[in-house]
């Protein structure tokens, strides 16, 4: 199993995120969601991503010269990227074995250690590669390193509670309550992922709920309501509010696909308070931000 390979696009060392203490969070291609505000959108896609910065093109045609199928018609080879001396053209995502991943994890389990910190599985979304996500979780807690799960829900019921046995912790991201509404900014309804959390929640994982507030989406009062209903009779009482950013423009410029993120407003700081104000009159342990 040590030798079964995934696909990541980024190892983030020394975060303060996605769980306590000092983490590395893993972030894996392939995401089963579109939402609309998307921060990471070289991790929607299943296979590896070319992104290019215009601004560091030099303009010398290498790219073009080696490139064997016409750089309008590319399958993501990769050539281009090791000719571009300019770093102008760049594969997101790395094929790593779970072996290499883990070594890669465990050069930093003294930070773990020291501030009750560990690994944690983000993307994309960990469930689109299931099998490589549960053995390197497996993997990390064998060697006594605490283990964070970070899923949109969006997956068989058997399959997400395979994967979050190998977790201490379930960072789940709500992103609606309304189903329609759900659909309209993610693609797919939100029926499977509330079932899904509610099967987390009854199996006893310590789930941490996230909830993006995006102001004119996803932040009126019936929404917030609806949230707080549903996670009390669960016993679920934690819950971040990511107030949505807009960075990532950028990222939509390299891949070059349409960029939606200017549809969308961050909330100010008195939005954000009353938000959290409502959750937590509801029962809710809310905190800003994680
Ligand atoms: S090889 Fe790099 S610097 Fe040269 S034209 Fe292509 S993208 Fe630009
Ligand atoms: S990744 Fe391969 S196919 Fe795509 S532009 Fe570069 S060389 Fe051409």
């Amino acid at each position: 199993m040590d030798s079964a390979a995934g696909l990541v696009f980024n190892v983030m060392r020394f975060s303060l995120r996605d769980g306590p203490g000092i983490r590395t969070t893993v972030f894996l291609k392939g995401c089963p969601l579109r939402c609309a505000w998307c921060h990471n959108p070289e991790s929607q896609d299943f296979g590896p991503s070319l992104m290019f910065n215009a601004e560091r093109c030099r303009h010398c045609g290498d790219c073009e010269a080696v490139c064997p199928h016409g750089l309008a018609a590319c399958e993501v080879c990769g050539r281009c990227v090791e000719a571009c001396v300019a770093e102008a053209r760049q594969l997101a995502g790395r094929r790593v074995t779970v072996a290499e991943l883990v070594a890669e994890i465990e050069r930093d389990a003294i930070f773990f250690d020291e501030s009750g910190g560990g690994v944690t599985l983000s993307g994309g979304e960990p469930m689109a590669q299931a099998e490589f996500s549960r053995a390197v979780l497996a993997a990390c807690r064998a060697r006594g390193i605490h283990t964070a799960l970070d899923t949109c829900g969006q997956a068989p019921a058997e399959t997400l509670l395979g994967v979050a046995a190998h977790a201490d912790m379930v960072l789940f991201d709500l992103k609606a309550m309304d189903s329609d509404l759900h659909r309209r900014y993610t693609g797919v309804p939100n029926h499977a992922i509330l079932a899904n959390l509610t099967a987390l929640a009854q199996a006893g994982h310590a789930v941490v709920v996230r909830y993006p507030l995006i102001p004119g989406v996803n932040d009126s009062a019936p929404e917030l309501q609806a949230m707080a209903d549903f996670l009390r009779p669960l016993g679920l009482r934690r819950l971040d509010l990511l107030p949505y950013h807009g960075i990532g423009i950028d990222k939509y410029r390299r891949l070059g696909i349409p960029c939606p993120l200017e549809e969308f407003s961050s909330p100010g700081p008195e939005r954000v308070a009353q938000a959290a104000g409502a959750l937590r009159s509801q029962g809710l342990d809310v905190r800003v931000g994680g």
